[in-house]
């Protein structure tokens, strides 16, 4: 049973139910100790072509005026209000687009933390989506942005780390872990210890693998084979997190689950990210 979840959406980000106050009491109520609340981040449209923002979706994300009119006051509410039964971060979750670091440290100016998510990634001056774009070439570009970014210190958690292998294609087209997906493991892995970053187990794997037609545990993500070579670092820090969508999805049969796989695998999880400034 999770103690705590720092992957927390809201319906800001248009594809999720709930505010911070109703994750925040179901995590209550659920007896987590801490909570924290990560809506995927306002883009600027300048960041990139209008195509590629509509490709990767972004435009279904909090704008910028949201961010501070609506998603910080709710959390500062919240905080007034249930900081006496949980401990609340205040975080969002991130990409990283080379050149606005700037953009992201004054986003958490204003917050505890944050997640990134590489859900999209430069590759030969495009942005990618790293469902659906990555290949046995692109899977270095992937990796390139998740570690360019984790070597600037703004981040604290690269959540789904092992997204790359979604819908991943090896040199003959197939679907299948190569060297290239275990070279990149490794490279992940490696930066988050170089950076004091913690990987996220994401809870939301099984759902999103379901609706890719895969049932049964043999999940796109979380992935086996990834946290396998993962285990072998022993410095590597390591949390679970749920990617509520729903306050429901706090703690549903997917996340004990991939607690169970966890266990299974034999993970050093941490049952809390430590936070500091
Ligand atoms: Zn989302
Ligand atoms: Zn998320």
């Amino acid at each position: 049973m999770l103690k705590a979840n720092y992957h927390t959406h809201t319906k800001l980000c248009n594809h999720a139910i709930g505010m911070p106050e109703d994750y925040i009491k179901k995590a209550i109520e659920l007896g987590f100790k801490e909570i924290g609340m990560s809506d995927h981040a306002p883009v600027p449209e300048d960041f990139m072509s209008h195509e590629e923002y509509m490709y990767n979706w972004i435009h279904r994300n909090m704008k910028l005026n949201e961010y501070y009119e609506i998603y910080l006051p709710s959390l500062d509410d919240a905080i007034s209000k249930y900081s006496k039964d949980i401990k609340i971060y205040r975080g969002l979750e991130t990409e990283f687009i080379p050149g606005h670091e700037e953009y992201y440290i004054g986003l958490k100016a204003n917050l505890d933390y944050l997640n990134l998510g590489i859900h999209y990634f430069l590759s030969n001056g495009k942005e990618l989506n790293s469902y659906d774009d990555v290949n046995y070439k692109t899977i270095y570009d992937y990796a390139n942005i998740a570690i360019k970014g984790m070597e600037t210190g703004i981040f604290n958690c690269l959540v789904h780390p092992d997204l790359f292998y979604f819908q991943y294609k090896d040199e003959n087209g197939n679907h299948t872990f190569d060297c290239h997906c275990e070279k990149v493991t490794r490279m992940l892995v490696e930066a988050a210890i170089k950076n004091n970053v913690y990987l996220e187990v994401n809870a939301n794997g099984p759902a999103n693998s379901r609706k890719y037609g895969v049932n049964g545990s043999d999940w796109l993500y979380p992935l086996k084979e990834f946290w396998t070579i993962a285990k072998e670092y022993k410095d590597l820090k390591i949390v679970i997190g749920a990617d509520a969508h729903n306050p429901e999805n706090l703690w549903n049969q997917d996340v004990a689950d991939v607690e169970a796989f966890t266990k299974e695998l034999g993970l050093n999880i941490s049952n809390f990210m430590e936070i500091t400034k």
